[in-house]
């Protein structure tokens, strides 16, 4: 049967060479299931959960923006930063969202550059994509 040959790329690291039979990511525009034989295209990527999956179950990441080059029999996603589930420290990432959080709220008596508005809410979809991966597990 004709399978994804999935790399999770990194600034720091390969996380993640595997085949896989289907591959779901998280496309800024909105998820995106990917099977053998897809057409091919890149996307953007948005903070959110990727599930490899294949006979031997499925895998869930983290991964926070970046690209996905998608080929019929080949996925490769160079992102900002990618966990796997076992990876993800979820007290830090809710340190990590009480921080934005705050951050943003404070920008709303005190509004700051619009740049750095950017990167308060980029760490807030990272946390909240790293909570929600965590408490959900594999
Ligand atoms: P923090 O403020 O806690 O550092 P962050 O969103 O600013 O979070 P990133 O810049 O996205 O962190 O990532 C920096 C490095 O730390 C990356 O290698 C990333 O995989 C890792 N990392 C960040 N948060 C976590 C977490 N909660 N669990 C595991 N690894 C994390």
């Amino acid at each position: 049967m004709a399978q994804i040959q999935l790399e999770i790329i990194t600034p720091q690291a390969i996380v993640l060479e595997e085949t896989v039979d289907e591959v779901i990511l998280p496309g800024s525009a909105g998820e995106i299931g990917v099977l053998p034989g897809h057409l091919p295209l890149m996307t953007t990527l948005g903070s959110g959960r990727l599930i490899a999956i294949s006979a031997a179950g499925q895998r869930k990441f983290a991964v926070h923006g970046g690209f996905a080059e998608i080929l019929p029999d080949k996925v490769v996603i160079l992102t900002g930063a990618g966990e796997s589930v076992d990876d993800i420290d979820l007290s830090r990432a809710k340190e990590a969202l009480e921080r934005a959080e705050r951050a943003i709220k404070a920008a709303e008596t005190k509004p700051e550059d619009e740049s750095v508005a950017e990167l308060h809410r980029a760490a807030l979809e990272r946390a909240r994509a790293r909570i929600l991966i965590a408490e959900e597990g594999e």
